[in-house]
């Protein structure tokens, strides 16, 4: 008996041997795509990177995809490997975007064609195509979130508020923070809106990395010094990660007890703890940037690049990088809350109704 169930194996083992042989030399024949993305910390870039492996993976590419955790030396050292390793084209959400210059000078030396996925890549020639969602409108959703919220147009007021930023080293960021003060400053003007801790200039409210711990540390800060009679009634957050940061540091002095609401805290990424915490009635709103979207808008450009022909884009004029303008196509983002998230999220099938239990 035992013999025969041997025999059995060792067949079936043979067979899966012969058939992952084949598979391998006709692996050998595929167009390999590097794809490199920044961390894993957060849940977008893990869908982003998984979306775009399999669509490419079923379009005929092999996929060699990775992830640096936020280290830039990391990153390079991956696009480096994935250029000696033969890549046929390298998709890039870059950590620093200015700090690619010399790996990308390395990749057009060995013709290999690059797309920035999602950030802009700058400071480099060798960017053939931005991928990306129209980041200046993430920015205009997240502020004039807040001024229908607060009823401004509407002459309420005056209110408190806090501003934060992403990181900059993150072209997005500037984009999400002016966007967002074309809509927050023209109140700020008028003294409807009133930043107690004074912290308005980029720089004053950036947030490297993107980190939530930096985020609600800094909100510690702002609530000591400023809001000890006072209340904070919203809050600008440029990403999810960063708006839990702030709400946890809300939380900690009391707010989102009766008598002490929490203020409009906005978001970006519609990550599934930001979304339960607006379905527990604590962050207010989202982006939702359907990664699938834009891993199939890169997709695309591979294709393009790869046959020698001309990407489809949308924008030739807003991405400059420093030495040129890379031609882009920015996808739509959608403003989500508690009023529409069931619409946005789950009847698009992005997340299904158990994931945000
Ligand atoms: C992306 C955002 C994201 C942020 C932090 C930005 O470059 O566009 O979607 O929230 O990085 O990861």
């Amino acid at each position: 008996m035992m013999k025969r169930i041997n025999k059995v194996f060792g067949a079936l083992l043979a067979t899966v041997l012969i058939l992952s042989v084949s598979a391998c030399k006709q692996g050998s024949g595929k167009k390999i795509v590097g794809i490199a993305m920044p961390t894993q910390s957060s849940q977008r870039w893990i869908q982003d990177g998984n979306n775009m492996k399999k669509i490419l993976e079923d379009r005929g590419y092999q996929v060699d995809l990775q992830y640096a955790e936020d280290s830039i030396d990391a990153q390079v050292a991956q696009l480096e490997n994935m250029i000696t390793k033969g890549a046929n084209c390298l998709v890039i959400a870059s950590i620093d975007g200015e700090s690619l210059t010399n790996v990308l000078k390395k990749a057009a030396d060995a013709k290999i064609p690059v797309i920035a996925y999602d950030r802009l890549i700058r400071n480099s020639e060798h960017v053939s195509y931005y991928a990306t969602f129209d980041n200046f409108l993430v920015g205009v959703m997240q502020g004039g979130y807040i001024v229908d919220k607060l009823g401004l147009a509407d002459g309420k007021g005056p209110f408190n508020i806090e501003l934060f930023a992403g990181s900059p080293d993150d072209n997005n960021a500037y984009f999400f923070y002016n966007g967002a003060m074309s809509k927050l400053q023209p109140y700020i003007d008028s003294k409807k809106l009133v930043v107690k801790s004074g912290q308005i200039k980029f720089d004053k409210v950036a947030t490297l990395r993107w980190d939530g711990a930096t985020a609600q540390q800094r909100m510690d800060n702002i609530l000591t010094a400023n809001y000890t009679s006072a209340k904070v009634d919203a809050v600008l957050s440029p990403y999810d990660g960063i708006s839990i940061g702030i709400l946890s540091s809300l939380k900690s002095v009391g707010y989102g007890s009766a008598g002490k609401p929490l203020p409009i805290v906005t978001g970006q990424d519609a990550e599934v703890p930001s979304v339960k915490s607006m379905i527990a009635g604590e962050q207010t709103s989202t982006i939702f940037k359907d990664t699938r979207t834009l891993a199939k808008r890169a997709a695309n450009m591979v294709d393009s690049v790869l046959k020698g022909e001309e990407a489809e884009v949308n924008d030739t004029k807003t991405y400059d990088n420093g030495v040129k303008v890379v031609p882009s196509y920015l996808e739509s983002p959608v403003s989500v809350d508690i009023t529409n998230y069931k619409e946005a999220l789950i009847d698009t099938g992005y997340y299904t109704e158990d994931q945000l239990k």
